[in-house]
């Protein structure tokens, strides 16, 4: 059955993934983790497999320390803390965890969500409301787009990456500056390319718009202390709120937003989706900060990273799939189409190597891509063999010349 063709319109390329799922053919949408092994190995399909699409950069959902802090949490605190902040599940874990996000910042308050797009719904709606200007770099996240459109502020759009263009749609937005919201991420998640920050900071300061940084990819990642890309570009004290995911290179689960404006206090009060929904698991809690405590005092993960993005970066540009961004922790090569994506994406997994296929609207600009994310945990030797089936697998799907 076709299905209403309104519903289909609307999921566009969705569709053809989705038919090739209930198919039973293996696609993005019904892959199956069946066990894992390490941050960067797993098993699909029977298969070990390598992961270059976790976004574990840091490696530490396994680190020794952290399943430790989590054990310990298990055993006093229990699986779960059945209830909402505001009710019984303020935890001493939680209150500590907050401590330590506002001293790695060095900032005066942190509020912990139970999600990373969590912590955008409860900072966004509580910095902007009907009547307001919400800015955006076109290519935010889904859930910041969201956060808006729930907070009842305008939404305005400026072009990616294009301070100019920010400060363009700020002039020209018929609200005034300090009603105004300018809303960018560090590190964009699909394409892998860092926020000018220093270009951006520089309109909100001068025009007097607040400025929210989402740093969810950046966190342990940029910054002599791993604090993002604003701590790596020099402009921390431009910045007026933080956001950020400890799902990512915290190897847990959950969202905070830092600040050090004594008006954004009250926001935890203010943040419905902060009051409305149980506060995070101890075990997840403990997890995460010990995850930030390692963050804090490494750079020897943070390095790792680099380098292995870097030699993945020029591996794939040698062989003529040159990621659409500098090298980074995460990378994307443009596929032709929805089809030689899929078939693409398969064969690498039939090969034994995991990346995400991501199709609009997850992607900007309509671009169907295979994205990737290194990790710590990888070894230079995990590098080499994902080159390798990249190049077998492109040139059996057409991706790739056959070698002369
Ligand atoms: N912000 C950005 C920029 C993201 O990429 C993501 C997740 N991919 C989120 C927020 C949401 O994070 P979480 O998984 O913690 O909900």
């Amino acid at each position: 059955m076709a299905g209403p063709p309104g519903i289909r319109a609307r999921s566009q390329g969705f569709a053809d993934i989705f038919d090739r799922s209930t198919g039973g053919a293996l696609t993005p949408l019904n892959v199956v983790i069946e066990r894992v092994l390490s941050p960067v190995r797993a098993m699909i399909e029977g298969r070990e497999t390598l992961m270059f699409g976790t976004n574990s950069y840091l490696g530490l959902n396994f680190d020794p320390a952290c399943i430790e802090a989590a054990g310990a949490a298990l055993a006093s605190f229990g699986t779960g803390s059945t209830a909402s902040r505001v009710a019984s599940g303020n935890q001493a874990l939680h209150v500590e965890l907050e401590k330590a996000i506002a001293e790695l910042y060095g900032r005066r308050d942190a509020v912990v969500f139970s999600t990373g797009f969590m912590a955008n719904l409860g900072a966004i709606g509580g910095l902007v409301r009907e009547g307001d200007a919400a800015v955006l770099d076109a290519h935010c996240h889904a859930s910041i787009f969201d956060a808006c459109r729930l907070s009842g502020a305008k939404i305005l759009t400026f072009k990616h990456n294009d301070a100019a263009d920010l400060a363009r749609v700020i002039a020209e937005s018929g609200i005034a500056a300090s009603r105004t919201l300018v809303i960018v991420e560090g590190l964009y998640s699909v394409l892998g390319d860092v926020a000018s920050l220093e270009a951006i900071s520089t309109v909100t300061s001068q025009t007097g718009a607040v400025l929210l940084v989402d740093e969810a990819h950046s966190l342990g990642l940029y910054g002599a202390r791993g604090r993002g890309v604003a701590e790596a570009q020099g402009v921390e004290d431009r910045v007026d709120v933080i956001v950020g995911t400890f799902s990512k290179s915290v190897g847990v689960v959950g969202g905070y937003c830092v600040t050090s404006d004594p008006a954004f206090r009250a926001l935890r009060f203010a943040a419905r989706s902060y009051l409305y929904t149980a506060s995070l698991p101890p075990p997840v809690v403990a997890a995460a900060r010990q995850a930030l405590s390692i963050i804090a005092g490494d750079s020897e993960r943070r390095a790792a990273v680099s380098a292995h993005a870097e030699t993945l970066h020029r591996g794939l540009t040698g062989l003529g799939l040159p990621p659409l961004a500098p090298p980074g922790p995460v990378g994307a090569v443009r596929m032709p189409g929805i089809k030689a994506g899929l078939d693409t994406w398969t064969a690498l997994l039939r090969a034994g190597l995991y990346v995400n296929m991501l199709i609009p609207p997850a992607t900007p600009n309509g671009e169907v891509v295979l994205r990737y994310s290194v990790s710590a945990a990888h070894g230079a030797a995990d590098i080499e063999a994902a080159l390798d089936i990249i190049a077998a697998a492109g040139r059996q799907t057409g991706v790739l010349r056959p070698a002369a």
